[in-house]
């Protein structure tokens, strides 16, 4: 028996390792960290290298350019499906899902891009193929480009020199994740224009580092925050996706992963972890308001690197293996809450309303937080402090503040008119997808002017601006427009985005990010008020 059996099961080891050998990695397939022994991250010139290594060996790799930075960088866009998929076109026409994942957004955050270059290459040449029988994949492993390559060994302190050097946060002084609706940079114009528009992508994954509180988990996660938003694609992502990617993280790799949070030591045990913000300059929020779904990810920097790459890599993983295994379901939901969004204002626009500001609640469900312990202790000088053990420990029933409720809301209109004079504004809602015509003739409309009293300036500088909240009110009015006026109808898919921009009271709209400021300060030099120039059209 022993000699039938014998020589089988050597023929299978055999083949094991033949098949290992065919998969072909090259030396040129293999990361600057992995090479490295995660001491280094790739520049990008070492990305490039990579990613022509991988399209020399695989025709399911399209490439496309994103943009080329400010320092000249081509930065790469890798479409990957099975079959090849080279235009959004036939991409539409497959049927299938499209995933976008970005890693690098902050040039300090390393671990995404390794991921991502990881990641394609268990796709294309290992033992991930399978993650395209129901999706082409998009990744951009640099998208802060030029930011990745400004390499020091400062510029992310707490990462205790795991790698040494790494890149800076902003792109030329812009954070790149503060610029989703004002659209300041190259980079987001392109992400909109070249990703966004062009391929549509069903979910979006960003992929970020955290070296905020010491928490006890390999990463954290949020879902694109609901706020303005058709709230399925949300919902679904929080309550239903990233539940099931958690526990199946945990089955396979023993990791701990959960919503993203923090909270102050000082308030030892903690009793509330509360996460970032709402706002849709933040990109995975502003996907949340084009009825699509999306994650942001963040290592834990107080990881070492090649633990954050890890944890980075199975995120990726599991997501794609959710999403492919649940591919029609997801677009599904994004399809029906594009049509309820469309629906909803043809039915009742003029007569119902929507958030423009938003505070952060706890959700229903406390959670059991995994946190480093702190240790309390009284000084030398009487105070109390406190000290990090590196002990793990749970904390039961801790409140979740990881959702948003409205504190004011607006009425939303049929359509938005504005004069000709404003092109700027027109280009860019233009750049958001958003369509923008002109009047034929001369035309008179109903609805409601908001009347600006006062420019609240913000006492800090964000994104170099330091951003106005305008204080006023609405009032009725009959007003009337003349033929090359821009009108923005709101019966299209992207009504809640539209809303979000163009209220003036819009906590992270257009009017916050300056648009309107130069004209509204010189209406304001000399009279006590001035009219928002964008009138709401409310009845038909
Ligand atoms: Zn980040």
């Amino acid at each position: 028996m022993k000699q039938l059996i014998f020589p089988f099961l050597v023929g299978l080891a055999c083949q094991t390792i033949a098949n290992a050998q065919d998969s072909g990695f090259s030396e040129e397939m293999i990361t600057a960290a992995e090479l490295s022994n995660y001491e280094r991250t790739s520049t990008f010139a070492e990305v490039l290298s990579v990613v022509d290594a991988l399209q020399a060996s695989s025709e399911l790799l399209h490439r496309e350019t994103l943009v080329t930075s400010l320092e000249g960088k081509n930065v790469p866009l890798l479409v990957l499906a099975d079959p090849p998929i080279r235009t959004p076109e036939a991409a539409r026409d497959s049927g299938k899902l499209v995933v976008y994942i970005q890693g690098n957004i902050h040039g300090g955050e390393i671990e995404g891009k390794e991921a991502s270059l990881i990641a394609m290459r268990e796709i294309l040449l290992g033992d991930k193929k399978h993650f395209l029988e129901n999706q082409i994949v998009l990744f951009l492993p640099v998208y802060n480009s030029d930011g990745n390559d400004q390499m020091t060994d400062d510029s992310r302190p707490s990462q205790e020199m795991s790698p040494l050097l790494a890149g800076q946060r902003s792109a030329h002084g812009y954070d790149l994740n503060r610029d989703g609706m004002i659209i300041d940079t190259i980079e987001t114009a392109a992400l909109y224009e070249n990703v966004i528009q062009r391929w549509d992508p069903d979910l979006f994954v960003d992929l970020h580092t955290t070296n905020g509180t010491w928490h006890g988990y390999s990463l954290t996660y949020a879902p694109s925050y609901h706020t303005a938003g058709d709230a399925a694609p949300s919902d679904y992502t929080s309550e239903v996706m990233l539940p099931a990617i958690r526990q199946s993280v945990k089955e396979k790799f023993n990791l701990d992963f959960n919503w993203y949070g923090g909270f102050d030591y000082r308030d030892w045990p903690p009793t509330e972890l509360r996460t970032y913000h709402h706002a849709p300059r933040y990109l995975t929020n502003n996907m949340g308001l084009r009825n699509r779904m999306a994650i942001l990810s963040e290592t834990f920097a107080h990881d070492r690197f090649y633990k954050r790459v890890h944890a980075a890599n199975a995120f990726v993983n599991e997501i794609l293996e959710y999403s492919n295994a649940h591919a029609s379901e997801i677009r599904e939901i994004n399809r029906q809450a594009d049509m309820r969004v469309v629906e909803q204002i043809e039915l009742s626009a003029g007569s119902y309303q929507n958030g423009v500001q938003f505070e952060m609640v706890a959700l229903e469900e406390p959670l059991d937080l995994l946190s480093y312990k702190y240790i309390p202790y009284i000084a030398d000088d009487g105070s109390q402090k406190f000290v990090r053990s590196s002990e793990i420990v749970e904390i039961k029933g801790v409140q979740n503040f990881n959702a948003f409720e409205a504190v004011k809301s607006a009425t939303v209109p049929v359509a938005y008119v504005f004069p000709a004079d404003f092109e700027v504004l027109a280009a860019k809602l233009g750049q958001h997808g958003v369509e923008v015509s002109r009047l034929g003739q001369d035309q008179e409309f109903s609805g409601e002017s908001f009347r600006v009293t006062e420019i609240e300036k913000q006492n800090f500088v964000q994104n170099n601006h330091r951003n106005s909240r305008l204080l006023g009110s609405f009032e009725s009015e009959v007003k009337s427009f003349s033929a090359g006026d821009y009108y923005v109808a709101m019966n299209n898919r992207l009504a809640n985005l539209i809303f979000y921009l163009l209220e003036p009271e819009a906590d992270d709209g257009l009017a916050y990010w300056n648009l309107f400021d130069d004209y509204l300060e010189r209406e304001l030099e000399n009279s006590t008020s001035a009219k928002y120039p964008v009138f709401k059209v409310l009845a038909r």
